[in-house]
């Protein structure tokens, strides 16, 4: 399989130079999006051909198939034969758009022996019949066929895996558009594909996989991993996890995976024939997705909490990194917990993984919810007593050793800002908020007002995605990779 960076620029110089940078780093060819270039002439095709002909593929995307810019059939077409006649490995011309004029490219390129590429973008799903059919028929007209299809869920992505497997002796290219799609990206190889479409200079098509991790999945061992909840918000371990990848050099791209709930039971079952190793699981599947496992290691046992599963042949372990990541952030912060008073303000799976963690540390543990009731079924599934607070009980409490906030209020983009109110912080040592995004949550700024110390969730989240990390891999973390892809990623 081909890696080709996809370069869509507004003149051919920077066209140029910006393939030359993606082949240095490593793509096999450029893909010219000819229509990007802001008045596309021969002139241009002949410096691209000339510059990188035979390490480039030469599209004219017409603007009914996503194209950037709009040509008239006279201009199109005296640029796909000049494309043709010059020394481009690939040309990419559209079985629709292009359908009398076929023939006539597949003898042009014949002759000067190259590649013709025949393409077709569904602009809606499509059922695999049909899209089966669409590649079939580009099959029929060029040397490669090429067929992208938007795709809108993860079962969707399989059938076009399946597919493309059965296809795996001709040559072609097919791609679900969409994150929801990338799964068919991340297996090209395995499928036997002939080009993967990677990001060049920038994004052209929803879900197109990054460079370097193309380069990554470029071979037939290439695995998955991913995150799976619903709604996907912004989330910063696709950043962590990829930089932990690339740090390795390992085989492996991490996705998305946004499933609705009855879902998630085939796609378990579905992982290991699509090479899925290992998946963080985030709101709100971590207690449904525990009881989806074949095992659970103790913490996830104790919790019916899962964070992360580790799959291998056919065996779904279920794991809770996010205690690992909480205890080793508060050790590192040299708190002492014994006997001291902790309140934690949430009832979900990050509050059980923070109480688990404290009452094994030796604390006494408050719990406080906006649904009580919530605190209360928390409060039962341990062994350890646990005082529950009302919000407006716990403003008249305290004095609190350490304040941990495993709500989401105060996250980037939420309405409400201070999980309790001001007045209980000035009883309050040191406040744990694990919420990362912003770095100086409204908790913490109204804590360092007020000389209270305290830290966010950051080093809890990488603590706990190193841990993914070893789980899924057997390799030591890159922790100091993680550590600055999660910095940059949070500015
Ligand atoms: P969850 O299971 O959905 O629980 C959310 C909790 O927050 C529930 O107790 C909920 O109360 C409460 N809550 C939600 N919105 C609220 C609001 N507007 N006002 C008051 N309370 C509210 O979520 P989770 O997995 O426990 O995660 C909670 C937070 O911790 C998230 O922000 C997550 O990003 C963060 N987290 C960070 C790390 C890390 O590594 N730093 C790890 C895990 C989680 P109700 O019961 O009343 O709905």
């Amino acid at each position: 399989m081909h890696v080709a960076a996809v370069i869509a620029a507004g003149t051919s110089g920077e066209a140029e130079q910006q393939a030359r940078a993606s082949l240095r780093r490593g793509a096999d060819l450029a893909e010219f999006r000819i229509d990007a270039l802001r008045h596309p002439t021969a002139g241009d095709l002949k410096r691209l051909a000339s510059a990188l002909g035979p390490r480039s593929i030469a599209t004219l995307r017409s603007s009914a198939q996503g194209g950037f810019c709009g040509l008239d059939r006279g201009a199109r077409h005296a640029l796909l034969l000049e494309a043709c006649r010059l020394p481009f490995r690939y040309v990419d011309v559209e079985l629709t758009t292009d359908a009398e004029r076929l023939g006539e490219y597949a003898k042009l390129a014949k002759s000067r022996a190259k590649d013709l590429i025949v393409s077709h973008h569904f602009d809606a799903p499509a059922s695999p019949e049909e899209v089966g059919e669409i590649l079939d028929a580009c099959l029929a007209q060029g040397r490669v066929a090429k067929v992208a299809v938007p795709v809108a869920t993860v079962e969707e992505a399989a059938a076009l895996v399946d597919l493309a497997r059965q296809r795996a002796s001709a040559r072609f290219v097919l791609i679900g558009m969409g994150p929801a799609g990338m799964l068919t990206r991340a297996l090209a190889a395995d499928a036997g594909q002939e080009i993967q479409y990677a990001v060049g200079n920038r994004e052209t098509a929803p879900g197109q996989l990054a460079l370097d991790a193309a380069l990554r999945v470029r071979s037939k061992d290439a695995f998955v991993l991913g995150l799976l909840g619903h709604p996907l918000g912004h989330s910063l371990s696709p950043a962590i996890q990829e930089a932990a990848l690339g740090a390795l050099r390992l085989h492996g791209v991490y996705l998305p995976f946004d499933m609705a709930e009855p879902s998630l039971e085939p796609f378990l079952s579905a992982a290991d024939g699509l090479h899925v190793r290992g998946l963080n699981v985030t709101i709100p599947y971590k207690e449904t997705v525990a009881g989806l496992m074949d095992e659970l290691d103790g913490d996830a046992e104790a919790l019916e909490v899962v964070n992360t599963v580790v799959l291998h042949e056919g065996w779904a372990k279920g794991h809770n990194t996010d205690t690992f990541g909480f205890r080793t952030s508060l050790r590192s912060l040299g708190l002492r917990l014994g006997e001291r008073h902790a309140l934690v303000v949430g009832a979900g799976g990050a509050a059980k993984a923070a109480v688990h963690v404290l009452l094994r540390e030796g604390a006494e543990v408050t719990v406080s919810n906006r649904t009580p009731s919530r605190a209360e079924d928390l409060a039962d599934s341990f062994d350890e007593s646990i005082e529950i607070l009302t919000p407006d009980e716990v403003s008249r409490r305290g004095p609190w050793d350490l304040l941990v906030n495993a709500t989401p209020v105060g996250t980037l983009g939420m309405d409400a800002d201070l999980p309790v109110p001001e007045t209980v912080l000035g009883r309050t040592a040191f406040v744990y908020d694990l919420v990362y995004n912003p770095p100086e949550t409204p908790l913490l700024a109204a804590a360092r007002r007020l000389g209270v110390r305290g830290t966010n969730g950051l080093e809890m989240l990488l603590q706990q995605a190193a841990k993914s990390f070893e789980l899924w891999t057997g390799k030591s973390a890159p922790y100091d990779a993680m550590k600055r892809a999660v910095k940059e990623a949070a500015a």
